[in-house]
């Protein structure tokens, strides 16, 4: 890489460590949590604009030097894995040695609930960029890729690189490829046939993508907000990055907040701030449940406020049996059956199947007829029974996540809403309907959970 005259640049402080240089106007009371806005048009910052915010793009970077700062940042995969990232680099490196490898920054965004990667993207792509041919000047990767959905995203990416071009930068060739707007589309597996040319569907496979991936070789694939995190760590270093709230997770984080809230859109959050805290500058209102992490999260049952209470961090979150996932929080009124809205939610799923694997096709309609015989109080005790029966015939027997994440995501209607189901069974929930109108499906997805819970 060239253009490496290093530039004097007072590291970010607070939330707005990513979306530092996005549309200021955007105010919230907590300086933890940084709102980014709702719309996804907006306008990409340039080059000049990118390195005026963070300096320039360091260099002359080596394999420990990347891999100390990343163990010391504690810097974790934001897809939803958790992963830490240093030991995802250490794969790499190591099945490397005589192979050469890929680098993989994922912006899918299959989960229909988030808009961070589509947003970072279109807004920022160069600290993405900066990130991604780091670590691929750092491996000495055969080739670069970011797999994107959204089209404005992959635009802007495009834009980004010619401006790279036109400035000289000799850095590693990073490629853009279309990723259809499928749930599964994002899966590991997926990612890696698209980039080879074939369908965006999960591969049954023994061998980690870290040592068998694009075209067989070692692949480093991690979300596209962990490399702009790189992009960060590598600039101001892993002190910085871990400095703020000690005792919780490093570093920021990028969060899509929908639902019952007055002000829906993208934040950026430092760790150790509550759910309740984000919620208050979403206005959030007459919150009855929070869908938190997506539709392969888990639900917080708000009984009162000091549920609310709870930090949004993976250590604090994991006690509850709940996950940052994919940086979502799915905010359901108090107007709408929670238990309803998870079977809605199970149905749109069990559609998205990739249809390749027999306990995916067959199993998963039978677990949304089951679990809407639940949420309409037509049959719960039939329900309940379907559903012992047929989720260990599918879990962990499909060739790739998708049934687990569904029966996740049943399990935890269950253990959050254990009274309701009781309601349910005893005739009683006062707003389930068979005509009820999802808060947190995609409106071009809204299912029909009568003729799911009559199959
Ligand atoms: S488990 Fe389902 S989604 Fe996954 S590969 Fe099989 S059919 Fe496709």
């Amino acid at each position: 890489m060239t253009d490496s005259t290093s530039t004097s640049i007072m590291a970010p402080s607070g939330a707005r460590r990513i979306t530092l240089g996005w549309d200021a106007n955007w105010k919230t009371s907590n300086p933890e949590i940084a709102f980014a806005g709702h719309s996804q048009s907006r306008t990409r910052l340039s080059l000049a604009e990118h390195i005026s915010n963070y300096g320039r793009i360091p260099t002359g970077f080596t394999y420990s030097l990347v891999s100390d700062s990343l163990r010391v940042a504690n810097l974790t995969g934001r897809g939803g894995a958790k992963f830490p990232f240093y030991k995802k680099l250490a794969a790499v490196y190591e099945a490397d040695r005589k192979k050469g490898c890929y680098i993989v920054a994922n912006g899918a965004e299959s989960e229909p609930l988030s808009i961070k990667d589509s947003m970072l993207l279109r807004t920022n792509p160069h600290l993405v960029i900066d990130g991604l041919v780091m670590i691929a000047e750092v491996l000495g990767a055969k080739g670069a890729y970011i797999y994107v959905k959204d089209k404005e995203a992959h635009s802007a990416i495009n834009a980004a690189l010619r401006e790279r071009r036109e400035r000289g930068f000799t850095e590693a060739k990073v490629t853009v490829v279309d990723a259809p707007a499928t749930y599964v589309a994002g899966q590991e597996t997926s990612v890696i046939r698209r980039i080879e040319k074939g369908p965006a569907l999960p591969k049954f496979s023994i061998e980690r993508v870290a040592v068998a991936g694009v075209k067989g070789q070692p692949t480093l694939l991690s979300n596209v907000e962990t490399f702009a995190h790189l992009g960060l760590i590598l600039r101001f270093g892993a002190d910085w990055y871990r400095s703020g709230r000690s005792g919780f997770d490093s570093g920021s984080r990028l969060v899509t907040v929908s639902g019952s809230v007055d002000r829906p859109g993208l934040y950026e959050v430092s760790s150790g701030v509550a759910i309740g805290d984000i919620l208050r500058e979403a206005k959030a209102h007459s919150v009855r449940a929070v869908l938190v992490g997506g539709y392969f999260g888990g639900w917080l049952n708000v009984r009162d406020e000091n549920d609310l209470k709870l930090i949004y961090d993976d250590s604090t979150l994991g006690e509850k049996k709940l996950s940052i996932g994919a940086g979502i929080l799915g905010v359901l009124s108090k107007e709408t059956c929670p238990v309803v809205e998870a079977a809605s939610i199970v149905d749109y799923l069990a559609e998205q199947s990739a249809g390749q694997c027999g306990p995916c096709i067959h199993g998963l309609p039978e677990i949304s007829t089951a679990f809407a015989r639940i949420a309409l109080s037509s049959n719960v005790d039939r329900g309940i029974t379907e559903l012992k029966a047929v989720i260990p015939l599918v879990e962990r027997r499909g060739g790739c996540q998708h049934p687990d994440g569904v029966i996740a995501h049943v399990r935890s209607t269950v253990a959050a809403f254990g009274e309701e189901i009781k309601l349910h069974k005893a005739g009683k929930c006062s707003v389930a309907s068979s005509n009820h109108q999802s808060m947190l499906l995609p409106k071009n997805a809204q299912g029909n959970l009568a003729a799911a819970s009559g199959r």
